[in-house]
């Protein structure tokens, strides 16, 4: 009797059925072994724990979709590079297959995966992950990667063809016996020792079937009005899409094919809510071009003169700022919401970063990484691109020299001070004139308010003015170093 042909999908970032090329080749196979292989790979970059909370939640959700159709997903501890193939050979695999995750630090572990597995005569299959554009998908004339954005974005529009994969119809069989082995999904330890993560629930649901919901919705009732309202934090005027996207339970390329089956063609597209809408998600995409391009990116700056900025270390202002305590209520609104839900409004994650980099002046990579740790879609791409455009030294960067004022960002983007009040309940009473300055507010408005400053909430941390100039006086250092 001649040996099933069996294959390995080994899920990485791809918790999705629908649009996924490494399943639909897999479903070509008799017997299928899906598994995830919890590995701590040895980089500054393993998950933070906001992401690890989603990551519980997504394997959940794909196990169970697994199961109702007669699957199961496997779980392992290891490295991937000798867990694969020793479940190959258990299993007498002819393949493995996988979508690309388009972490630069995971090279080198694919790489000796492939190496291995060809001297075994085992074929390993990569295929496309939750990317619209590959590493060489778009470069300029010349050959060399794109630095500016909306060059980036018209060559996309001219080359860009939508080609979505449907999801497949069915999966084939576990080999006999492959769930022997299994860790329960608890045992993978992905959710936080302290109950930090007590209200995500309430903000998030995860998994594809939510992704897809959510772009419907937002198709049908947000997009229209999405250039008018994604500035301000205190309405829901973006898609919140960006975990979804990040743990690939939905494929870019799925959301912009509904995009378009609504209103047509984005070469051709002209309302400015609908453009504005593709092309952030084309900000995605701009992110990991840089990121692949330039993996470096990571820790230090694209703009090489920036290597040598005077950063401070000051624990108290980086504390301060984590716990939104600075005294500056725009930026401890939106540190509150990213403690408590793990996401912070776009608009919002550009003051709060600006300050800590310009009023603070401490490092973007130590904000990079306190985001890292705390965000549900932290995304190695979206953060180091952030950051590094917020500080001023990345590609199509802000110039370091426009430095966000915090009261008046929160007074154009929230004048009602609906955000501030919501995130900052001791500054509730407060009324919307004062509520983004209350050092400012007369005593008798302050005492009206309940808030003793010093005591129920902080003065500024830094005078706005005094901070603004020190971070332009260190920027002349940057540029006579030139
Ligand atoms: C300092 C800083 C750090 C950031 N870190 C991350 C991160 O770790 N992960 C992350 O996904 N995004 C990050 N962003 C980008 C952006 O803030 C979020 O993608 C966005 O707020 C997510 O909300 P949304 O899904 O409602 O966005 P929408 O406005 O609905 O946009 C739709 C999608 O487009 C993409 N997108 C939108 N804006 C950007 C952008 N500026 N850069 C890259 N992609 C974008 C996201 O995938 C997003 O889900 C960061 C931005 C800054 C300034």
């Amino acid at each position: 009797m001649t040996k099933p042909k069996t294959a390995i999908l080994w899920v990485r970032n791809d918790f999705r059925f629908d649009d996924n090329e490494a399943l639909c080749q897999g479903t070509e196979y008799e017997q299928l072994l899906p598994v995830y292989v919890a590995s701590e790979s040895q980089t500054p970059f393993n998950r933070g724990g906001a992401s690890k909370w989603w990551l519980h939640h997504t394997i959940d959700a794909y196990k169970k979709r697994l199961r109702k159709l007669g699957s199961e997903l496997l779980l392992v501890k290891g490295r991937p590079e000798e867990v694969l193939l020793q479940l190959a050979k258990d299993y007498n695999a002819e393949a493995i297959l996988w979508n690309r995750s388009y972490n630069p630090y995971d090279a080198d572990m694919v790489g000796k995966l492939i190496a291995k597995a060809n001297k075994m005569q085992l074929e390993t299959i990569g295929c496309k992950g939750s990317l619209l554009c590959e590493k060489e998908f778009l470069l300029k004339d010349d050959g060399t990667p794109y630095k500016v954005y909306t060059a980036f974005w018209r060559n996309f529009i001219k080359k860009y063809e939508l080609k979505v994969l449907d999801r497949p119809k069915k999966i084939p069989p576990l080999p006999p016996k492959a769930l022997e082995h299994s860790l329960s999904l608890e045992q993978l330890e992905l959710l936080p020792t302290i109950n930090w993560d007590a209200e995500f629930p309430e903000h998030w649901q995860v998994g594809e079937d939510r992704a897809q919901e959510k772009v419907r919705s937002f198709i049908e009732d947000g997009l229209s009005r999405y250039n008018d309202l994604r500035d301000q934090p205190n309405i829901d005027g973006t898609s919140k899409l960006s975990p979804h996207l990040h743990f690939g339970e939905i494929h870019p390329q799925r959301v912009l094919q509904m995009v378009v089956s609504k209103y047509g063609p984005i070469s051709s597209l002209g309302d400015k809510n609908i453009i504005q809408y593709c092309k952030e998600i084309l900000w995605r995409e701009f992110s990991y071009h840089l990121l692949l391009h330039f993996p470096h990116t990571t820790k230090k700056p694209l703009n090489a003169d920036f290597e040598k900025f005077p950063y401070q270390k000051d624990e108290d202002f980086f504390k301060a700022w984590a716990k939104g305590q600075t005294g500056y209520p725009i930026v401890d609104a939106g540190m509150r919401q990213l403690w408590r839900t793990g996401w912070m409004h776009n608009r919002v994650r550009m003051i709060t970063a600006s300050f800590l980099i310009k009023h603070l002046g401490i490092s973007w990579q130590k904000g990079a990484a306190w985001f890292w740790d705390t965000l549900v879609d932290a995304d190695l791409a979206s953060n180091t691109q952030g950051w590094q455009w917020t500080a001023g030294c990345g590609a199509d960067a802000a110039p370091f020299f426009r430095i966000f004022n915090p009261i008046t960002q929160g007074e154009k983007f929230d004048p009602k001070g609906l955000y501030a009040a919501h995130w900052c309940p001791e500054l509730s009473k407060l009324p919307p004139k004062w509520i983004y300055k209350p050092w400012e507010a007369p005593e008798s408005e302050l005492i009206k308010a309940g808030i003793e400053l010093g005591e129920t909430y902080p003065y500024p941390v830094v005078d706005h003015r005094e901070a603004r100039e020190k971070a332009l006086e260190n920027y002349e250092m940057v540029k006579k170093k030139r």
